[in-house]
């Protein structure tokens, strides 16, 4: 089932990530839950315009390359029709032979000691095999494939393209009405499709429930592992969320939790955490989630003044204790922060560790609270709030850098404690298996395509 409905979209469309990728990737995780029908009253933001340049096409062959000695450009006209220009300084900076970059890392030797950043061009022609080879003034000579050259073309269509493959920024806002994600906990585990899926629904969507693991202890540390590593904070490798004595964190109590991200105490917050669950509460205890980008999206339009404030203004954080070792952590965080482009690029808010220590001139005082407030007011509207109750075995993986998550206070049973274990890890190392997995399950599927004749 996996092949049939994967197959379909192949190569081109994994590689474009495209919504209807994921919409068909959900799916095929066969799990009741899963619909991709989720993904229909929710929004899409984020840049989406993939090019012509940006087409997958099978193969990319080149028709006909010359020199443009003035600008100091290579120009390459493709057999498709579309042509791509190359700076002389990036291609000799980028010479792929044995001399310039070592095979076995696919990483550069060639010093910029040693980069004549002024070096014209010899010969461009194109080889008998269709790659491009240039010689250049001190005679060194550089061949480059056309697919290699294709994907880094410099047209704005294709650099945007590149970089959508690359880190995957395009996502799904979402409201009270998201039907979460769900996959199967072992099919994450056994499964390159299933894991693949579930990961780029977390990047897309921010949050995947996962059902079918065992009630106890080790399941988020297994889940890490699967991806790379873990992220060991100040609360340890992974960490137990109970009612405890003489708690360190207000996590660790059976009140109500509000809207929050974790550890923005941490200057680099934790981006994914997990959190699983092994014995539920009697009463209560139910979680609740919103899309921090959406949140910020609505402010944005709303109130202008308040997004430009918690855009700009750095907020002390604090967070002291002793746990995996003592700590006495301070940081200095916007509570939202945007990218060089203006998106929203992460939410850092919690209202137990802001500080009391607050770096404002008195003047800003005032406004900083009414835009918090507009911010919180509009996080805590039923129509944006997905509500849940995990089950023993469920796990709840989400994106902490864009998802405020909270919970309802609870009563426990007497011999059976509330008991949710977590675990975090960065964007970094997820992305990179999700990268990994792409591969893995693309090449597979190109090559049985193949030899199916399709
Ligand atoms: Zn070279």
């Amino acid at each position: 089932m996996w092949m049939s409905t994967l197959a379909r979209f192949a190569l081109p469309a994994l590689q474009r990530s495209t919504s209807a990728m994921v919409c068909q990737s959900l799916r095929a995780c066969r799990t009741p839950g899963l619909l991709p029908s989720c993904l229909t009253s929710v929004q899409l933001r984020g840049q989406h315009t993939l090019g012509s340049a940006s087409r997958p096409v099978a193969r990319h062959s080149v028709r006909h390359v010359r020199a443009l000695d003035e600008e100091r450009l290579i120009e390459v006209e493709w057999e498709d029709g579309g042509h791509s220009l190359y700076p002389f300084t990036w291609l000799r900076d980028n010479c792929q032979c044995p001399l310039c970059t070592l095979q076995s890392a696919q990483a550069r030797k060639l010093l910029m000691a040693d980069l004549d950043i002024h070096a014209g061009v010899d010969i461009v022609e194109v080889t008998n095999d269709n790659k491009v080879s240039v010689v250049w003034p001190d005679q060194h000579s550089s061949v480059f494939d056309s697919e290699w050259l294709k994907k880094r073309c410099f047209s704005p269509a294709a650099r945007q393209a590149l970089q959508e493959e690359l880190f995957l920024n395009e996502r799904y806002y979402w409201d009270s009405t998201l039907r979460v994600p769900t996959a199967n906990y072992q099919e994450v585990l056994h499964d390159d499709k299933a894991a693949l899926a579930w990961l780029l629904a977390l990047r897309r969507v921010g949050i995947v429930y996962l059902t079918g693991a065992p009630a106890e202890q080790g399941q988020v540390a297994r889940l890490a592992e699967r991806i790379g590593y873990l992220r060991l904070t100040f609360y340890g490798h992974t960490w137990q969320v109970q009612d405890k004595n003489m708690a360190n964190n207000v996590a660790y109590t059976s009140g109500k939790l509000s809207q929050h991200t974790d550890y923005p105490a941490l200057h680099f917050a934790p981006g994914v955490q997990f959190l699983h669950c092994i014995n539920q509460a009697m009463e209560g205890g139910e979680s609740e989630v919103v899309d921090g980008f959406h949140m910020a999206e609505q402010l944005q339009r709303e109130d202008p003044e308040a997004f430009k404030t918690l855009t700009s203004l750095l907020v002390d954080f604090t967070d002291t204790g002793t746990d995996y070792c003592d700590f006495m952590l301070q940081s200095k965080k916007c509570i939202i922060d945007v990218d060089a482009e203006g998106r929203v690029a992460r939410i850092n808010y919690n209202n137990a560790t802001r500080d009391s220590v607050l770096d404002l001139p008195l003047h800003q005082v005032q406004p900083f609270y009414r835009a918090l407030k507009a911010f919180v007011d509009i996080m805590n509207r039923p129509e944006n709030i997905v509500t849940y109750k995990m089950e023993p075995g469920d796990v709840v993986t989400f994106d902490n850098w864009r998802l405020l998550h909270g919970r309802r206070s609870y009563i426990s049973r007497p011999d059976k404690p509330r008991h949710l274990e977590g675990a975090y890890l960065d964007w970094d190392e997820v992305m990179s298996r999700l990268r990994i997995l792409r591969k893995l399950v693309c090449g597979d599927m190109e090559m049985r395509t193949r030899n199916e004749g399709l």
